[in-house]
């Protein structure tokens, strides 16, 4: 195809606006698709459902101009749509009174009152309607019109172009898909609403086994070539197992043996842990790194806080010490002296486990054969950062756990690449969280139940409200909320305070001490959200709950519960929303997470905005969900089948298109 600045009309500037556009080519042109469709039908008055309209009519009328104040003014006339006598007005669009001339027959998009006399226009157009058309509505930026942009697409259009369709003839053929050229025409320039989905389905189609098989392409090249060759002896496992102080779930047994598979296979590792807050996917780590151990490997475990890093390395300290495996923890914040030390101790494997935060890839670290890479909340860290690591040749095995309950459809395309343990059920007696709706009058019943919970000796957390723009506000917040809780509670229990502003050694401190049962109620900002586990913390007060996500209330809450004891959280609003509608009535993640589907459709649930993995162009992974499931059984049989090898056009796509990792 013919370069764009060839094109009439296209100069400089408009190629750099393109260019914002991800349009560099023809192709690019005509494969940029509508992100919406408008129907524009006259309305008809007789049968109207709701109070826009559009309606086209001759102008009966000179418009009449007013002037409301310095940043407003009106502008109407009368519009004869051959049934009624309307009167139209636009505000702020006196410019258009010269073209608004008696006798022209115009088009108008706007809202009707009640009495259908009046008409406030948004939009008039200068032409009177087709019987129906279906107006496709284009993303573009400052500067392009969405008039220019199909203009030069149909200017594309109009040559005798040549298109590349991607999809194998067999599934052209198994769905009836439409010629790839056809669906384009039909796409910029839709015939009837019947054609127009049998056009998007065929690009959505497209779209769905090219990444589909950019996925198997993925699972092949990072599953196939570097494994580790090792050999692990499960008796030794077997041994860790019995002295935990619980008895394995059937989910989180079933995990470590699938991850044992992969340790033990010629391929490499590339896998999910996913698992409910609370459903005990540290222990599944725990074994992991272990069996990584007996192999001879070193092993990082990479968490997004350094509170959860000392959490973690404190219990790992507790299963696997006496056991011979020597752990250390690196984080950002250590003395320079230590961080030496414990840099050496890597280097020179003195070191089986190192756990710590970004500091792992940041630092300068030399791991000495390093066999296994586990990063807990895997949501919370770029897709990139993994690259860094230092590790002198060999490619570790790679674990991801991840709380964040995704509904199946995103897992397909986010993790498409890895395998995926799930751990289902949490450990058996536990009691589901209580979780109330309380408004701010309501402190004093909320303090009450408070001082029940102390008075069995149970902790609490407060959560301040969450206020983005300022962490200093935040700071006020968690202050005003220490001297409310120290004046009811101060004189028979401790109070604590716990926020972002502290220095690393103070958080420990004061996480330490809740730990111990040294403070009762512990007053904290969001730093508290992921991972942290204090099994005598069997209340949760959030102050103005409804400031945060469905994620983030979940995730809280998911720091009680994590016992046998009954468990309680309260959610403090003055306005009920429907998310917290939905937290009162399930704690099962996976329902929530398809909660926050249907709330907000796609777009930043669960924090998969930050990976950035899957921009789709024209796919709706909800809407769509059904072609996805057939591209992805198409793409994984395709991608074995010989005919693949044979499509040299396909295979070079794949190769150029990024890898994700
Ligand atoms: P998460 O999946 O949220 O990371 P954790 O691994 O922190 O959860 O586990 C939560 C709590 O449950 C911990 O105190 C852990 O010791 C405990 N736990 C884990 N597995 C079991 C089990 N099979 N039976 C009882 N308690 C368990
Ligand atoms: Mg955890």
């Amino acid at each position: 195809m013919a370069k764009l600045k060839e094109m009439k009309g296209i100069g400089e500037k408009s190629l750099t606006l393109l260019k914002k556009l991800g349009i560099e080519s023809e192709e690019d042109l005509i494969e940029y698709y509508p992100y919406r469709y408008q129907l524009i039908k006259r309305s008809d008055l007789e049968k109207l459902t709701s109070d826009k309209v559009i309606l086209d009519g001759v102008i009966e009328t000179v418009p009449k101009i007013f002037y409301i104040h310095k940043n407003l003014n009106k502008l109407s006339f009368s519009l004869n749509t051959g049934t009624r006598i309307l009167t139209v007005t636009l505000f702020n669009r006196a410019y258009l009174k010269q073209n608004l001339k008696i006798g022209s027959k115009i088009t108008v998009f706007g809202k009707i009152d009640k009495n259908m006399r009046n008409v406030v226009a948004s939009e008039v157009r200068f032409s009177t309607l087709l019987k129906e058309t279906i107006e496709p509505i284009y993303h573009t930026t400052n500067g392009i019109t969405i008039p220019k942009l199909a203009q030069w697409i149909d200017q594309v259009l109009e040559k005798d172009f040549y298109v590349v369709d991607y999809i194998p003839k067999e599934y052209v053929e198994k769905y009836h898909l439409m010629d790839k050229k056809e669906s384009i025409f039909e796409i910029h320039h839709p015939t009837s609403e019947p054609q127009l989905k049998k056009a998007l389905t065929r690009a959505k189609y497209e779209e769905l086994f090219l990444f589909m098989m950019k996925m198997s392409e993925l699972k092949e090249n990072k599953m196939t070539k570097l494994g580790l060759y090792r050999t692990i002896d499960f008796q030794e496992v077997e041994k860790v197992i019995e002295t935990l102080p619980f008895t394995l779930t059937s989910d989180q047994r079933r995990s470590v043996e699938e991850i044992y598979q992969d340790l033990t296979s010629s391929k490499r590792m590339n896998r999910l842990l996913q698992g409910d807050v609370g459903s005990g996917k540290t222990i599944v780590a725990i074994l992991s790194m272990y069996m990584n151990y007996l192999s001879g490997y070193q092993s990082t475990l990479m968490a997004p806080t350094e509170i959860l890093a000392i959490q973690h390395y404190e219990t790992v300290n507790k299963f696997l010490s006496s056991f011979g495996v020597r752990t250390v923890l690196l984080t950002g914040k250590l003395k320079a002296k230590e961080k030496k030390e414990v840099l050496e101790k890597i280097a020179n494997k003195e070191a089986d486990i190192v756990i710590g935060t970004h500091a792992l890839f940041t630092e300068n670290v030399i791991y000495n054969n390093l066999g296994l890479v586990i990063t807990d909340e895997q949501h919370r860290f770029g897709v990139n950062q993994r690259g860094n690591l230092k590790n002198k040749g060999i490619t570790p095995d790679v674990l991801y756990m991840s709380a964040t309950p995704i509904p199946r459809t995103y897992t397909l395309t986010l993790y498409g690449d890895m395998d995926i343990s799930s751990i289902k059920a949490s450990p058996s007696g536990r009691k589901e969280t209580i979780t109330l709706l309380k408004k701010e009058e309501d402190l004093k019943e909320v303090l009450t139940r408070m001082l029940e919970e102390l008075k069995k000796k149970h902790q609490i957390y407060v959560i301040a409200p969450l206020i983005e723009e300022s962490d200093k506000m935040n700071l006020e917040n968690v202050e005003e909320l220490e001297q409310k809780m120290n004046r009811a509670f101060g004189k028979y229990y401790k109070v604590g305070v716990l926020h972002g502003k502290m220095k690393g050694i103070e958080k420990e401190a004061v996480m330490a001490d809740f730990q111990e049962g040294k403070i009762d109620i512990l007053i904290s900002t969001t730093v508290i959200e992921v991972g942290v586990n204090v099994l005598n913390a069997t209340m949760m007060v959030i102050f103005d709950s409804y400031r945060f996500g469905l994620s983030a209330l979940h995730q809280l809450r998911g720091r009680v519960g994590r016992s046998e004891l009954q468990s309680y959280c309260i959610f403090i609003s003055n306005y009920e929303t429907e998310r917290l509608n939905v937290l009162t009535k399930t704690t099962d993640g996976f329902k929530i997470s398809e909660e926050d589907f249907r709330l907000r459709g796609s777009g930043d649930l669960f924090g998969i905005k930050q990976s950035g993995m899957h921009a789709f162009k024209l796919v709706d992974v909800k809407e769509d969900f059904d072609i996805l499931k057939h591209a992805k059984i198409d793409a994984e049989a395709y991608y074995k089948s010989e005919a693949f090898q044979e499509n040299f056009v396909l295979k070079e796509l794949l190769k150029k298109s990024e890898d994700l990792d």
